[in-house]
């Protein structure tokens, strides 16, 4: 029985590095890995048996590994760089068309988190038998909330529309889809899983045959299992219908609620507000989101994304932008937008870049000094574009200790009072939940950061003047 002298838990995970994706778990040919919760509420790989002798598989296809061979532009450049029909974007990646849109059915449209365009492309491959399932983000009505699953029908594609903003792990599906009966999938999923399914493709012909098509969700970062608990603690409930986007008709599209819907009652909290100011300050974070160079999923074959332009912001019942990197998929959307049942067509590549750019630049712009910090204090650094990202200044140093200093504590914040703020009765977990938020308003403050963003700002006027909480009339204040 031989030991592998490295694998990814001495490396990526211990230095706390792992985006909870999953992908080593589906390949490792020993099972040796297992997902599981760790005590920060992230989902990270665990060991259980033996690694086989001489194997660097889970190195090879991890998206924070500093051992892959392969970064988003090597790969980008072999997946989408010799079609002529493709342009290179430093933002972007491999661009082919570029579209803007949504589903014209108003009450499907404000289920859906942005313009509902991902379903409906899913539903027209299934359609057109280009595929024969779709690995999606099924709903639970409790604790984990979400999990990967296989839909074979419109109807199962259609009821996992939504975001999951908190860690699920693709292992479970990837592994049906190996272990299971030759077919055609199309894979819904964030840019570091996307990275993860593109290395191990190279690696594994049967993926590489089977997973047709990757869809890819523009991303600003996933949060923990325990930020969810403080979000479900907040409203007073741990079991329900949890939609993160439950969108206003008298708000616009940015001014959305988490919502629990029970069989009694529908509390929410308010993304502008408490919800919000946590989430852009990173509470509740992975440190892996921290160092991420790729927002705009370059190595999907299509990436959806909210339409954050001044001109869509007005529509309550929210906007997709698309970027395609794929002739199949830029005729089927093409072919839905011109139909009767949706809205939208061609936009400039430029605009769509523009609409997550400030996400973008904050994160390239601090990435190479979080990079020199955790080669000081860890000594690994995932293997990330640093030269993409703007070089490292004395100013974005002392940005980036505070930030991470931020990080940490607000973490172990969150670690001591998780317990607390899972117990019963709900209303003393309720009342640890409030303090918590309490103590990471007054440690942002502390690190000078409370002023730093948009939500921050509302934040502090949305306490003066309103109740923050959940409410139950389902109307919301
Ligand atoms: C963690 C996270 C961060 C995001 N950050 C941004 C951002 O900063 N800017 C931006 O413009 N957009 C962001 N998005 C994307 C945005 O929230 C919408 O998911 C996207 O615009 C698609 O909207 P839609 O109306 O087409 O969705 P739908 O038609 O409802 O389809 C969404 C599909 O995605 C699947 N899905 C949901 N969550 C996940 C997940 N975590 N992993 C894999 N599949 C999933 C669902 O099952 C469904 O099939 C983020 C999404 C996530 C999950
Ligand atoms: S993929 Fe290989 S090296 Fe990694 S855990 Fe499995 S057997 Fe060990
Ligand atoms: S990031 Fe993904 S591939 Fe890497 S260790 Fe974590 S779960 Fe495994
Ligand atoms: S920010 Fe990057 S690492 Fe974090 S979930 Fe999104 S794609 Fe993955």
């Amino acid at each position: 029985m031989a030991t592998s002298p490295l694998n990814i838990l001495e490396t990526v995970v211990d230095s706390g590095f792992c985006c909870s994706c999953g992908v080593c778990d589906a390949v490792c040919p020993t099972d040796h890995l297992k997902m599981i919760e760790d005590n920060c509420g992230q989902l990270v790989p665990e060991g259980q048996t033996y690694c086989a002798e001489r194997c660097t598989l889970c190195l090879d296809v991890c998206p924070f590994s500093n051992e892959a061979e392969d970064d988003e532009d090597s790969l980008g450049r072999e997946l989408f760089g010799s079609d002529p029909s493709h342009t290179h974007n430093e933002s972007m990646g491999w661009v082919r068309d570029t579209f803007v849109g949504g589903v014209v059915n108003n009450e499907e449209r404000m289920k859906a988190p942005s313009g509902g365009l991902t379903t409906a492309l899913l539903c027209q491959l299934l359609k057109e038998k280009k595929i024969d399932a779709a690995i999606v983000l099924e709903p639970m009505t409790e604790r984990p909330w979400f999990r990967f699953q296989i839909a074979e029908t419109e109807e199962q594609i259609r009821s996992s529309r939504g975001s999951g903003y908190h860690v699920t792990a693709l292992d479970d599906a990837l592994d049906q889809i190996l272990k299971g009966p030759e077919r055609s999938y199309a894979v819904v999923t964030l840019p570091c899983a996307a990275k993860g399914i593109r290395l191990a493709q190279k690696r594994m012909p049967k993926l590489r045959r089977r997973i047709k098509y990757v869809l890819g969700l523009a991303c600003s970062g996933y949060r923990s299992l325990q930020f969810i608990d403080l979000l479900t603690a907040l409203m007073g409930s741990t079991s329900g219908d949890l939609n993160y986007r439950s969108k206003r008709w008298s708000r616009n599209a940015r001014d959305y609620r988490v919502e629990l819907k029970t069989a009694k009652t529908i509390k929410s909290v308010r993304m502008l507000g408490l919800f919000g100011f946590l989430y852009v300050n990173e509470v509740g974070g992975l440190k892996s989101c921290q160092f991420c160079d790729d927002m705009f999923a370059e190595l999907a074959d299509a990436t959806f994304m909210d339409a954050w332009l001044p001109e869509y912001n007005s529509d309550r019942r929210g906007t997709n932008l698309v970027v395609s990197r794929n002739a199949t998929l830029s005729s089927a959307l093409t072919t839905l937008l011109a139909s009767p049942e949706y809205e939208g067509g061609r936009i400039a590549a430029e605009k769509v870049e523009q609409s997550q750019i400030g996400e973008l630049r904050k994160r390239r712009d601090i990435l190479a000094s979080y990079a020199e910090i955790a080669s000081e204090k860890l000594g690994y650094v995932p293997g990330k574009r640093l030269a993409i990202c703007t070089p490292l200044t004395d100013k974005s140093c002392e940005q980036a200790r505070k930030e991470l200093m931020f990080f940490d504590e607000a973490r172990e914040l969150l670690m001591r009072y998780h317990k607390r703020m899972t117990q019963k009765p709900r209303w003393l977990a309720r009342w640890y939940a409030w303090r918590l938020c309490w103590k990471i308003l007054k440690l942002a403050t502390r690190h000078g950061l409370l002023s730093r963003t948009f939500e921050g700002t509302k934040f502090l006027r949305f306490m003066s003047f309103k109740r923050v909480g959940a409410s139950n009339d389902g109307k919301g204040y």
